[in-house]
């Protein structure tokens, strides 16, 4: 019956924000192992030529022999590029392939379908998919957003007041009316927050309001302990347990359990 295949479909969740060093990365690190000590079957993608997230979780980009790009041609099977993380998460790779990507995808029909189209192959695999995705409003992006049900928008309390916001939400809204119905906004996720900032906290108090957006509890402190985590090849949940970096994500994840 319909009702029963749609409850084993997996959440997809895409991180984005067109600026770069927000702490995307960091948070889908973060959540995903959070997702899976919560013993959630956590599949994550990385999106960016940069492969910041595959090398953080331990994997070399220049080793890896099919990443993202691969697939996004059609020229591997997702199931086959995936790999095992200690973290306790599943990992779709990227490499320096990604940059050529978007060019390469340029020229198709329905370019913007292809992640989403991929994915249904491994939906009953996962309960929750998080997608990292690179500092543009590209293709790639585009795919992240048309394969996403849920948004979650990173983004440090000093930012919150900039433009950038109000170009994010534009895109949000073509992509909801041209490419993905679905699409909600779970929310602005206050990343590098610095608590005795008097600023930080009343951009936080104001941004809900201004962009009608939710902002989601509580916000992640700025700790040098993110610095240390990727050269470990583990998220900060496991290299440094007990801090509160790992518990305001740890926080985060369970607040969006009702999403998944
Ligand atoms: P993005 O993916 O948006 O470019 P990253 O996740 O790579 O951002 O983070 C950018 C930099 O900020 C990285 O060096 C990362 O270690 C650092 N960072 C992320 N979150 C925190 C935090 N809460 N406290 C301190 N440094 C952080
Ligand atoms: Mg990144």
């Amino acid at each position: 019956p319909k009702a029963r295949a749609k409850a084993h479909k997996p959440a997809v969740i895409a991180v984005a924000n067109q600026k770069g060093g927000v702490a995307k990365t960091t948070s889908v690190a973060s959540l995903g192992a959070a997702f899976a000590e919560l013993g959630k079957r956590v599949l994550l993608v990385d999106l960016d030529a940069q492969a910041c997230l595959t090398f953080s979780l331990g994997v070399d980009p220049d080793a890896v022999e099919d990443s993202i790009h691969d697939v996004l041609l059609g020229q591997a099977e997702l199931a086959d590029v995936i790999v095992e993380c200690e973290d306790g998460v599943d990992l779709v790779p990227s490499s320096i392939d990604l940059a050529g990507t978007e060019a390469a995808l340029l020229g198709r029909p329905a370019r913007e379908y292809v992640l989403q189209q991929v994915l249904e192959g491994v939906s009953t695999d996962y309960d929750v998919v998080l997608l990292d995705c690179s500092p543009s409003l590209g293709v790639l992006t585009l795919n992240a957003l048309t394969a996403a049900s849920g948004l979650i928008i990173p983004m440090p309390a000093e930012m919150l007041g900039h433009r950038g916001v109000g170009q994010l939400l534009d895109t949000v809204k073509d992509v909801k009316k041209f490419l993905n119905k679905r699409l909600t906004v779970l929310g602005v996720l206050p990343t590098l927050y610095d608590g005795r900032s008097n600023h930080a906290r009343e951009v936080l108090a104001d941004v809900g309001e201004r962009y009608g957006l939710t902002v989601l509890e509580p916000p992640i402190p700025k700790t040098v302990r993110f610095a240390e985590a990727p050269a470990v090849g583990r998220s900060i949940l496991a290299t440094a347990r007990s801090s509160k970096g790992a518990a305001a994500y740890r926080d985060i994840a369970k607040g969006l359990l009702p999403h998944l």
